[in-house]
């Protein structure tokens, strides 16, 4: 599947409060988000797994999203 969009997500573990970074990359398809404000009205970052690396926690508080360059985008 080819990436479209992709965004880097930031997160603060809710268990252990350390800050992660988390890729997300977006395949092609119908209601793929194209941007920040599409990302935030989709569906995806609630189906999109957090696990801390530290604590295995897997409640992460987003606290912000930047887009990536995508290359492949057309
Ligand atoms: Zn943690």
């Amino acid at each position: 599947m080819r990436i479209v969009a992709s965004f880097r997500l930031h997160l603060v573990c809710a268990n252990c409060l350390e800050k992660r970074e988390q890729y997300l990359g977006i395949t092609e398809g119908d209601d793929a988000p194209m941007d920040i404000d599409d990302l935030m009205e989709s569906g995806v970052l609630a189906a999109t797994p957090f696990q801390c690396k530290a604590c295995e926690g897997i409640i992460g508080e987003l606290v912000g999203i930047t887009q990536m360059p995508c290359n492949a985008a057309a």
